[in-house]
């Protein structure tokens, strides 16, 4: 038999049930032991879905994150969050989410700094290191839950992060080099190595996803070292590799001392025939043959006749897996009942894989014709999809040919629509304006949920959303804005509220996956040509221009953004999906133009988001992204300004592509770097209008005027005052009403006091 294995799979429940138990859990209604009932509930239901498999796989379910579960095995937490007694579980949940009941002076239950899982949606909770960090293992959580993954009767393959993978993800607080706490942590892998053979475990998998990363030869080195020392335990190491190839990093991989490596062959199956050269006989191949980050089903045939050599070449030496942790997509498409019955075949989830898994290595082994029915079938679904009218529209892959002509620059230059926007705007001197959400009462969200279960009418919605534009125009006209919003009050969400109005994309009940602790998302999945049947927010931006003499900001998300917090279509490179996106956005950009809309903002927040993890792959995203931006805009009069909005980014390493995007303005977020992301445009000689966030939409703390003053002047020193507009950082749908109108007006008031001081 060829050896099945998984990598990790969600832990958040088919339903979500770890979320709810968990914010049960932070609002004190259940006890610590019933969340743990769940964690467990959960893990058992795991371990069950994993019987078919060679091994079933333990250490890959966290309470909130599998990097800050890291920290504490490895004995790298402040004592200060265990102070006061509290069990390690609540410990862990201060670093995980901060001050929970102390007053606002008190910084010892900070929470811990989040960022992006290599280059996934997913978040992790950055360990902190410095020169004097020593490591001390504190395996009882993993061992008891090994002994209970191997009461479930299968082999057990417990799942960690590298240490070299973990010290890569951690940030000094002192400037020191990391690499030089190697000799530290290599003791406690060797220790935690030794403990599980005595439990009986012959392999381990060990995770150091940075080998698809650009690596100095220090990191090398260590990986080197690392791995030579940990030989010694006696107990088989499969070194997991994931999310890209290894390219110059293929031949240091395959030569580490372990028992046998990983290689996703998702995004790099040319490499494969390489690693087979490369890799000593003795070792294990393990190929990730099933998209983990993806929501498509497998396409068997072709992946059975692709291994079938494979298989022929390395016997028992090759197993199979998916391409990563399936923690990236959702658990079970089974529960889902409103999928077009023609898409739902096409779709495959976490527990879906798992069978495909099998099904591959059942084929390889047995032959194709002992599951010749299930093949037909999977054939059938992989046909259909490749062949669907609603996959494929001609007349919009046509529109396809326009993209050269139409990503060009706009009419004229920066400095001449500048002029013509001048007088025909006639805004102050550091104009005011917001990101384009106002707070989500719950009012409004039960409105749209009424509507969405058809509880109200058309009319009725209309007319309540009306209201809400009503009170969000007057409320900015009272405020003093210059440039207003409608608000946003008819998006549940930036992306899914464009998507609902797209042709091309679906829907799922169910598809959560997790983002960070318990916060899921459900992308929504690009599965055909992108069109627009009708414009989506013409209606509201003009409803609220009825309103006012002063401008009303149309607000679109931008289709980079749409396109990095989807499931995406597989069949095509992601570029042509964004061209896709970029020329619907584009419709909905000249119809604001045409009833009269004046200022367009085209929001890219996660543009930076979708950065390969190679630098050197920079230069090729970046090109078509800046491209899909200017198609959106390509054409428009001079007149017509366009803004964009970016969340907290470091602009640094990618103003230049900001320069080609040639935005009128750009809003970004920057009161919390106290402006110093403006350093990037400075040096650049950024020649357009920017509008540094003033206002820390993420804190609850209303900023005083005093406070947005400084800010301003902070600004003022780096970017020319007839270029600088004055907003808050970000959307305010998160905060209450009470917190954004004394907060916006000391916005406006800080923009009046400076207008008369630098004009
Ligand atoms: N226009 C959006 C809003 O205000 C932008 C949100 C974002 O950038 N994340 O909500
Ligand atoms: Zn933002």
């Amino acid at each position: 038999m060829i050896t099945t294995h998984n990598l990790g799979f969600p832990r958040i429940g088919p339903k979500r049930e770890l979320k709810f138990a968990l914010e049960s859990y932070w609002r004190g209604d259940i006890s610590q032991q019933q969340l743990e009932q769940t964690g467990l509930k959960i893990r058992q239901q795991n371990h069950a879905r994993h019987r078919q498999l060679s091994f079933t796989q333990t250490g890959d379910f966290s309470f909130y994150d599998q990097v800050l579960d890291t920290s504490f095995l490895l004995g790298n937490v402040d004592n200060q969050y265990k102070k006061d007694n509290v069990t390690e579980l609540d410990s862990y949940f201060r670093i995980a989410r901060g001050r929970s009941s102390c007053d606002d002076s008190c910084a010892c239950f900070r929470a811990g700094e989040m960022t992006k899982w290599f280059d996934t949606n997913y978040h992790y909770i950055v360990p902190e290191v410095s020169a004097n960090t020593h490591f001390t293992l504190s395996p009882t959580r993993l061992l008891k839950q090994v002994e209970e993954a191997q009461l479930a009767g299968n082999q057990v393959k417990p799942v960690l992060i590298g240490p070299l993978t973990y010290l890569w993800l951690s940030k000094t607080t002192d400037n020191s080099n990391k690499l030089n706490l190697v000799d530290r942590i290599i003791p406690v892998y060797a220790q935690l190595l030794q403990l599980l053979a005595e439990k009986g475990i012959t392999w381990v998998q060990i995770d150091e996803p940075i080998l698809v990363t650009e690596l100095t030869d220090e990191w090398k080195h260590a990986l080197q070292k690392t791995y030579h020392s940990l030989k010694a335990s006696n107990i088989q190491i499969l070194l997991a590799t994931y999310f890209g190839q290894l390219r110059e990093n293929l031949q240091l991989a395959c030569e580490l001392p372990v028992a046998g490596i990983h290689v996703d062959t998702i995004n790099a199956r040319d490499e494969v025939k390489k690693v087979i050269d490369w890799l000593p006989v003795h070792k294990v191949l393990s190929l990730g043959v099933i998209d983990g980050r993806n929501i498509w089903k497998t396409d068997l045939i072709k992946t059975i006749h692709w291994l079938q050599p494979i298989y022929q070449k390395l016997r028992e030496r090759l197993w199979l897996a998916p391409s990563c942790s399936l923690l990236h997509v959702p658990v079970d498409l089974s529960v889902e009942e409103n999928l077009a019955e023609e898409i739902k075949p096409w779709l495959a989830f976490a527990e879906q894989k798992l069978e495909e898994l099998q099904l591959l290595a059942h084929a390889l082994t047995s032959g194709e014709d002992s599951i010749q029915d299930v093949l037909a079938l999977n054939q059938e679904a992989i046909e259909n999809r490749k062949y669907s009218r609603r996959v494929n529209k001609q007349e919009i892959t046509n529109q396809l040919l326009k993209v050269p002509e139409l990503s060009g620059y706009r009419q004229t230059p920066y400095a001449v629509r500048a002029e013509k926007q001048k007088n025909t705007l006639r805004l102050p001197l550091l104009p005011t304006t917001t990101i384009g959400s106002f707070p989500q009462t719950s009012d409004i969200r039960q409105t749209r949920k009424r509507f969405k279960n058809q509880e109200i009418t058309t009319h009725d919605y209309r007319s309540s959303m009306q209201k809400e534009i009503q009170q969000a125009v007057s409320q900015q006209e009272e405020l003093g804005i210059d440039v207003l919003v409608h608000g946003e009050a008819e998006r549940n969400d930036m992306v899914e509220y464009f998507a609902e109005h797209l042709e091309g994309y679906i829907f799922t009940q169910f598809g959560w996956v997790q983002s960070y602790g318990s916060r899921c998302v459900k992308p929504p999945i690009i599965y055909g040509d992108i069109s627009r049947p009708e414009a989506i927010t013409t209606e509201w931006a003009s409803y609220a221009q009825s309103l006012t003499d002063k401008p009303v900001k149309g607000m679109l998300t931008g289709p980079v953004t749409m396109l990095n917090w989807s499931f995406v279509r597989d069949d095509q490179p992601l570029s042509q999906t964004c061209y896709q996106l970029a020329l619907a956005i584009r419709q909905e950009v000249f119809d604001l133009e045409n009833k009269g809309i004046q200022i367009i903002q085209i929001d890219e927040a996660a543009l930076r988001e979708g950065l390969p993890l190679r630098k050197s792959d920079w230069q090729s995203y970046l090109t078509w992204a800046v491209k899909a931006f200017r198609i959106c805009v390509n054409g428009i009069k001079d007149e017509t300004q366009i803004h964009t909005h970016m969340c907290y980014s470091e602009f640094n390493d990618i103003i230049e592509f900001i320069g080609q995007m040639d935005a009128d303005v750009i809003t970004i977020e920057t009161s919390r770097s106290q402006m110093e992301l403006l350093q990037a445009f400075d040096d650049y000689h950024y020649p357009n209008e920017i509008g540094p966030g003033v206002y820390d939409i993420h804190s609850p703390n209303t900023p005083n005027a005093e406070s947005i003053v400084k800010l301003i002047r902070l600004a003022a020193e780096k970017i020319p005052v007839n270029r600088l507009w004055i907003n808050p950082d970000c959307g305010l749908k998160t905060r209450r009403w009470e917190e954004v109108i004394p907060a916006l007006t000391h916005m406006v008031n800080a923009a009046k006091q400076l207008r008369q001081e630098l004009a």
